[in-house]
């Protein structure tokens, strides 16, 4: 008899915890996994993929002025929000349907549900009842962060609900400056909306290169949001026309939905952790070794939930190194160093390894290459569009220490970029590489000048 329901039990079926799941039931043992949701997490059902076909449908817009300069004419566009609705749902519901075969197909069970800890080995699904598993790996995922304490809070949505909006909105105010606000403000944008982003911060886009951010800021600019720096709201009212956001520098604006992008938080509420004595760190997340266990000897936790790096394909390849160490004895820990990273703001952006900040603080001395260009999709257009294309390399041993680029196509030009710098390729070694002419790319291996940033003088 064996001593426990499963050998594993997964709570949430996201990225890292489907991938972990999977692999975990596909080596032969007992595994069943919670999700209180939908199939998929997340990256499925509202997040990565239906946040990339609103960007794809908010582009056309753009293309459609540049398809003019090219001799096209265009007179009658117009925007089936609802239709749009309807295609993206479609997708994602048959998205959803192939995580749950995949699963299935690899002889992992189901529940729905939502699941917590009652002791270390035992688990209580709403609804379908207590479960015991040997091993137990948190994957939950996270949540978006509501300040709770601004009046007017319940007027607004988060990215959520910005998936599913009735009616598309006239007036937008988002307030926030990671990506995800970023983001919605071009879709917002480019499907006609007039959008307003405000930030309390000087900069959108904290952690990114400084000078990625005032670029990409003044891009936003350039196709029509406004946006606010150093403000925040102090209140969100209900007027006669609309939302009413009251900003901290004296300033109101009124729209018709007020979406709030102020970061996202581990979802553990309700899991019971404490019960088990599973540690969590000071904001919330599982704490978790390079192997992604926590203190407590049979639980780990992958993903969004242990606050590393929280992206889909970092919680995918955790899932599956905790599966590989724990199931096919490999011990397998994913190494966080050199992840590349997509804003898919419109233009959009491509980034990996160190901001120029971050490698001056690390590495002393750093040269720049930088170029800034019209990219030559643009060249009939009288718009003022720039791209931007930037080398980070360690002075002493010429190594690339981070690239970063905006513009078209910019995240599929860093993922192989990612390759060269996870590789730690050194400066002659790029510029080594024949450009692909003509390409926005090329600039990349043909920057030679040194780039002497603005009051840095000659300190490389
Ligand atoms: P999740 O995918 O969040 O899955 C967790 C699952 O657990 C959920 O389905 C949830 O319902 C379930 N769950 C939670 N608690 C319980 C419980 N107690 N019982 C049962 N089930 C439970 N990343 C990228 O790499 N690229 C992008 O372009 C990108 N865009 C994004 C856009 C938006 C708007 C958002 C919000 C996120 C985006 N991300 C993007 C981040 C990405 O979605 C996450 O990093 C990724 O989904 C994390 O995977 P995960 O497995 O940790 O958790």
């Amino acid at each position: 008899m064996a001593k426990y329901d499963y050998d594993l039990f997964v709570i949430g079926a996201g990225s890292g915890g489907v991938r972990a799941a999977r692999l975990a039931a596909v080596s032969g043992a007992k595994v069943a996994i919670a999700e209180e949701h939908r199939v998929g997490g997340t990256c499925v059902i509202r997040g990565c993929v239906p946040k990339k076909f609103m960007v794809y449908a908010s582009e056309f817009s753009h293309h459609f002025k540049t398809a003019k300069s090219y001799g096209w004419s265009i007179e009658k566009a117009s925007f089936d929000w609802p239709h749009f609705l309807e295609e993206k749902d479609k997708e994602i519901a048959r998205l959803s349907g192939i995580y749950v075969r995949n699963l299935q197909n690899a002889g992992a069970e189901l529940a729905h549900g939502k699941a917590k800890l009652l002791d270390a080995h035992t688990i209580d699904i709403d609804k379908v009842g207590r479960r015991t598993a040997d091993r137990i790996l948190i994957a939950t995922g996270g949540r978006p962060w509501m300040p709770a304490e601004l009046p007017g809070v319940e007027h607004c949505i988060t990215s959520n609900e910005a998936f599913h909006l009735t009616e598309l909105p006239k007036r937008i105010v988002i307030a926030g400056g990671g990506y995800i606000a970023v983001e919605f403000a071009g879709i917002f944008n480019g499907l006609g909306c007039e959008v307003t982003l405000v930030h309390r911060g000087p900069n959108i886009l904290r952690g990114f290169d400084d000078d990625v951010r005032s670029h990409l800021t003044e891009e936003l600019e350039k196709r029509g949001v406004t946006v606010i720096l150093g403000a925040s709201h102090t209140a969100v009212e209900k007027g006669a026309g609309g939302l009413v956001s009251k900003l901290s520098n004296g300033h109101e604006c009124e729209s018709d939905v007020v979406m709030l992008s102020l970061g996202r938080e581990p979802y553990t509420e309700g899991l019971g952790l404490e019960t088990a004595g599973v540690e969590l760190t000071g904001k919330g997340a599982v704490k978790v070794d390079k192997f992604s266990r926590s203190n407590v000897e049979n639980i780990w936790a992958v993903g969004d939930v242990t606050d590393r790096i929280n992206l889909t394909p970092v919680a995918i390849r955790e899932g599956q190194a905790f599966a590989e160490t724990e199931f096919y004895g490999r011990p397998t820990s994913f190494d966080h160093e050199m992840v590349a990273s997509a804003v898919f703001s419109q233009p959009p952006i491509g980034s990996v390894g160190l901001s120029e900040a971050d490698a001056r603080k690390q590495y002393g001395k750093v040269d720049i290459y930088l170029a800034r260009l019209k990219p030559m999709k643009y060249a009939f257009s009288h718009g003022d569009e720039r791209a931007l294309l930037k080398l980070v390399v360690e002075c002493e041993t010429e190594r690339v220490l981070g690239c970063h680029v905006v513009g078209p196509d910019a995240p599929e030009i860093i993922q192989m970029a990612a390759i060269a710098l996870k590789m730690g390729v050194t400066k002659p070694q790029w510029d080594a590489t024949c450009a692909v002419h003509p390409t926005m790319s090329e600039e990349l291996v043909t920057l030679r000048e040194k780039h002497v940033p603005i009051g840095l003088g000659q300190v490389a």
